[in-house]
């Protein structure tokens, strides 16, 4: 059985219900074609912390299986399939400003896949010139890489974790965000290196063992405040150790939910992905 062309894997940002569906600006040559969710950034506080929403691109995975047990005639209402019966998602990526420094939350898909690959996955990714969109939205923001002291992966799907690493100028893999360090569940390492049939197309080496032969890792296993104000939190069942990230600030909360539920119609209780691995947990 071949790996990515048989099976998707899970999925990442919201998608809105079809009136609110927001589609690249079509004049835009960089984005001709494109049907990634916009806008690349959106900003606002949450307490004393300003956050920005980077848009890291769009993603397209089988409807049927982003809705698991949901009828099509149900989910086709929420979110519209194309001809390949697949719904459009976005990869969306938090970026905080902490007292403390630049924190990421997660980090798209990266530079590293190859065109079939982004064809079956309706990935587009691609920034200006030779970026991401994730490297792009971060430059709008006036961010360089080399400024983010601390990447948190909710999981290390290749959608949420690709843009960990990536590929230089000289085509070598390097470390994306060299100066950070990088907030990785424990077990979700061993489970992403160790896959089994059923989870190896969604995982990576590449995307996270260069992270750990760098040292770049710090290895969380439980609810841990990393900084004042940002905690990860267990929330198992899209993976067995998947995390969510709580932020709080004077008396303001977000909560960034990761593939907990990956779009605004997985709300209702038993609308759980058919790719996770335990959707009872999940619920
Ligand atoms: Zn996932």
């Amino acid at each position: 059985m071949g790996r990515a062309a048989d099976f998707a894997p899970h999925s990442a940002g919201p998608t809105k219900e079809p009136p609110e569906v927001r589609v690249a600006d079509a004049g835009d040559a960089r984005h001709h074609r494109v049907t990634a969710p916009t806008p690349l950034v959106e900003r606002r506080k949450i307490g004393a912390f300003t956050v920005h929403v980077i848009q890291a691109g769009g993603q397209k995975l089988d409807g049927g299986a982003m809705f698991g047990v949901v009828p099509k005639p149900l989910w086709e209402k929420r979110i519209p399939a194309d001809e390949r019966n697949r719904i459009q998602l976005g990869m969306r990526c938090l970026l905080i400003e902490h007292p403390s420094g630049l924190i990421l939350i997660d980090t798209g898909a990266g530079n590293k896949e190859d065109p079939k690959f982004k064809d079956i996955y309706g990935i587009e990714n691609e920034g200006r010139g030779r970026t991401t969109m994730l490297e792009e939205g971060l430059a709008n923001v006036g961010v360089r890489p080399s400024e983010v002291v601390l990447v948190i992966n909710t999981h290390l799907h290749f959608d949420h974790a690709g843009g960990n690493t990536r590929f230089g100028n000289d085509g070598k893999l390097e470390i994306s965000f060299p100066n950070a360090t990088y907030i990785i569940k424990r077990g979700e390492y061993e489970y992403a290196t160790h896959p089994n049939e059923r989870t190896a197309a969604s995982y990576f080496d590449r995307n996270y063992t260069p992270l750990e032969a760098a040292n770049k890792i710090e290895f969380v296993s439980r609810e841990k405040e990393i900084v004042k104000g940002v905690r990860v939190i267990p929330t198992p069942g899209h993976t067995p150790f998947h995390q969510s990230v709580l932020i709080e600030s004077a008396g303001e909360r977000a909560f960034f939910l990761g593939d907990l539920a990956p779009t605004q119609a997985h709300l209702p209780l038993p609308w759980i992905m058919g790719y996770d691995v335990a959707p009872l947990v999940t619920l």
